[in-house]
């Protein structure tokens, strides 16, 4: 490591760690012969549709369920099965407060009320238990949301659900490989939406899919994202309850998947075992390492399940002494891009749609404690391991560090 002394650091002037930054988004270059192999043939008419009929194919065999329909993002994946499957004459969607940044948004343009719940401390996730207080007659839908690190407890919401007769979606973005109780994400709730983003574990440049075990639900969703699939028939999307904030334009929103994503992200998910395998090594060295950094915690997988060990998510304790803002500050300013993990939370961002507010305590305190660390395909273990010392070396600095730059303790 190239710090001796504070003014070493570059927020400080010093310079950068990492000129080449390392970062917590995921960017998997898959092998581009083979993407371009798959892609080529997709390219002459009809070869688009059986490309993609190709990736839905494989996406519902990794997940274990009947249907995989795929969509243009995982923002329009939930907008289509929110639609399909709110109740009718309903208005709130019961949704957790700290989680993606854009999942309010999400609800509301499907003409729905996000109404936030707290998470479960044990998961830092959406459970049954935060959820319930929140039903009532106008509840139309649940989304459980599956945390970054491991997934939420899905068998409880959907008890919960069944119990209220409120259709549960799951958004499984963050749990894509992921099993519960031995069984594989994706085949939980009505429907689980999931993201081909390119910061995300298998990636298309963009695009989404939904899973489901309902061949009604994948028929609706179908038409829902095709129009043009379905010409003559009744406009499903103008029907359907809540509609969108405005009257749809003729033809509407075109959410199919473009085949040069569907080639990328089909070679993405038949290399994800490579990868898996570099996200354990790269986990296993912060869990070894990290141990010895006072004031550090790591959130751990659990590893009795099938589990990506895709992020990496730091908690600070008391024992560590500078705020989450410049201890994230310092990392950023030397090229180690750490992010705040899902902060602000949604109910404290301004936005100029409706939402139902109460007080969250416990998400008000978690959104301040955690942090995202580099990992993924683009960061090794020895940068890693560069990055470990360095937080050892703040936390030792850390008092003088506070002082430089201004911070109370
Ligand atoms: C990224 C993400 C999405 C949205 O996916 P896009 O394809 O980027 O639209 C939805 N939910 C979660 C939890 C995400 O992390």
């Amino acid at each position: 490591m190239n710090k001796s002394h504070i003014h070493d650091l570059a927020l400080f002037g010093g310079q950068k760690m990492f000129p080449r930054p390392v970062s917590t988004s995921n960017l998997v270059k898959p092998d581009v012969e083979q993407f371009l192999s798959l892609l080529k043939p997709a390219l002459n008419a009809n070869g688009e549709s059986a490309l993609i009929k190709q990736l839905e194919t494989e996406l519902a065999e990794f997940h274990q369920v009947p249907h995989c329909v795929a969509v243009c993002s995982g923002f329009w994946a939930l907008v289509l099965a929110i639609k399909a499957l709110a109740m009718p004459g309903k208005t709130e969607v019961i949704m957790p407060s700290l989680t993606y940044r854009r999942l309010a948004d999400v609800v509301a343009w499907t003409g729905l009320i996000p109404r936030f719940c707290e998470v479960d401390p044990a998961t830092l996730a959406i459970s049954a238990a935060t959820a319930a207080p929140h039903i009532g007659p106008d509840t139309a839908l649940i989304i459980g949301v599956h945390p970054i690190v491991n997934c939420c407890d899905a068998p409880g919401l959907e008890q919960l659900g069944e119990k209220h007769g409120i259709p549960v979606l799951f958004d499984g973005v963050e749990s894509v490989y992921e099993t519960l109780n031995g069984k594989k994400i994706g085949g939980f709730g009505a429907a689980e939406c999931f993201s081909f983003h390119a910061s995300k574990l298998i990636n298309g440049f963009e695009g989404g899919y939904i899973t489901t075990r309902d061949a009604a639900l994948a028929r609706t969703l179908r038409t829902l994202s095709d129009p043009s699939a379905c010409e003559g028939e009744p406009r499903l999307s103008a029907a359907l309850p809540g509609g969108p904030l405005e009257p749809p334009p003729a033809p509407s929103i075109e959410t199919r998947l473009p085949a040069v994503h569907a080639a990328m992200a089909l070679q993405g998910l038949r290399e994800v075992h490579g990868q898996i395998s570099h996200n354990r090594e790269i986990y296993h060295t912060y869990k070894a390492r990290l141990a010895a950094v006072r004031g550090l915690e790591l959130l751990q997988f659990n590893e009795g399940e099938q589990t990506s060990f895709k992020n990496i998510v730091v908690g600070l304790n008391s024992d560590w002494l500078l705020s989450r803002e410049l201890t994230i500050e310092v990392l950023n300013s030397e090229g180690i891009l750490t992010r705040a993990y899902y902060s602000p939370p949604l109910h404290l961002r301004p936005v100029k749609y409706p939402t139902i507010q109460s007080p969250l305590p416990f998400t008000e305190q978690a959104a301040k404690r955690y942090m995202l660390m580099p990992s993924g395909y683009q960061v090794n273990v020895q940068q890693v391991e560069q990055v470990i010392d360095f937080l050892n070396w703040i936390s030792a600095h850390a008092a003088e560090i506070r002082n430089t730059a201004g911070e109370r303790p």
